[in-house]
């Protein structure tokens, strides 16, 4: 039990001094013992806040926490502290276990960029030309494409198939990246979609940092625009990212992607300096979730994750042919 209530503001755990004769008993401790009695797994994305990283079974990238979670056959629920296209995911590929997002509030803008009415209509318009979309959309956009890719597949998704030409949503950036290394024609639909955090990062800065450091490698996420991404020594997902971050033998990073990431990768790279490229690219969906609302999620079981039969038979068969494809 927590000893304050969670209507008034509940003290950093790690910071909160017991009084006199009172054992300390933080949110980490609550949320640990709850896991345990309600047989939960709790999924943290690469960029959630450092506490929730910390206190998190699995952290991650939405496609590889999803894919953890399947593996836990004894869970029963899932927090996933992430937005809502991932915890959607989640559900879907896990539809033997609950699944809970800790912030109604939590939605990609660029999810919502591509809704499943527009694929229809670009597919009507091209009916010959497979859809690849990535893996942040709505489960409903999901279920109506060929398969689904992630930052880190979507080249050899595309190459697999057989077709000059494909349509790809809704990430424009990520499309123009995509086009760039199958020599393929990506036509982005919809033609502008974009993350508001990744177009934060700005050639000029990189380069400003780049003059401060000379011996720092670039990494950025190919959702940056592409004159960053052409500068940068690295172009990958978060997990590309903190891949490329372990096996490098350089001791210095300037990271383009979102800053929650900078905590995993000073926590596995102990020796290693990360320099966000620009330290306000934040993303405010993301940090909508906190420990407290991490554990008022679990004690609740708020906000349940359901897709409905239809879209999620659809949606997953996407998924998994995106698997089958990258195994
Ligand atoms: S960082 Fe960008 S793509 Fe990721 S959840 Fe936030 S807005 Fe969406």
């Amino acid at each position: 039990m927590l000893r304050k209530s969670l209507n008034s503001k509940v003290p950093d755990p790690q910071t909160r001094q017991p009084s006199c004769g009172e054992e300390t008993v933080t949110l980490a401790d609550n949320i640990s013992k709850l896991k345990k009695e309600k047989r939960a797994l709790i999924m943290a994305h690469n960029y959630q806040r450092a506490e929730i990283q910390d206190i998190a079974d699995y952290v991650g990238d939405s496609i590889g926490l999803c894919r953890r979670a399947m593996e836990e056959r004894d869970a029963r629920m899932i927090v996933f502290s992430a937005v809502d296209f991932m915890a959607e995911s989640a559900a879907i590929l896990n539809p033997d276990k609950r699944v809970f997002i800790p912030s109604l509030g939590a939605r990609c803008p660029m999810a919502h960029m591509l809704l499943a009415e527009e694929v229809r209509l670009w597919k009507k318009r091209y009916p010959k030309v497979p859809v690849v979309l990535y893996v942040n959309t709505l489960a409903e956009a999901k279920a109506e494409c060929d398969v689904c890719c992630t930052s880190a597949n979507a080249v050899k998704v595309v190459n697999s198939l057989d077709a000059d030409t494909v349509l790809f949503g809704p990430d424009h950036n990520l499309a123009w990246n995509v086009q760039q290394k199958t020599g393929k024609k990506v036509i982005p639909i919809p033609r502008d979609g974009f993350c508001p955090t990744h177009v934060l990062f700005l050639k000029e800065d990189v380069l400003l940092l780049k003059g401060e450091h000379p011996d720092a490698v670039v990494a950025v996420h190919p959702e940056c625009t592409p004159d960053v991404q052409l500068i940068a020594d690295f172009v990958g997902s978060t997990s590309q990212i903190c891949g490329y971050a372990r096996e490098s033998s350089a001791e210095k990073y300037i990271i383009g992607t979102e800053v929650g990431i900078i905590h995993r990768l000073k926590k596995e790279n102990p020796g290693k300096t990360f320099i966000p490229a620009y330290d306000g690219a934040i993303c405010p969906n993301m940090k909508l979730n906190t420990l407290e609302r991490v554990y008022l999620s679990l004690k609740e079981e708020r906000y349940s994750v359901t897709v409905p039969n239809s879209v999620a038979r659809k949606a997953r068969k996407a998924l998994e042919r995106m698997v089958s494809i990258v195994q």
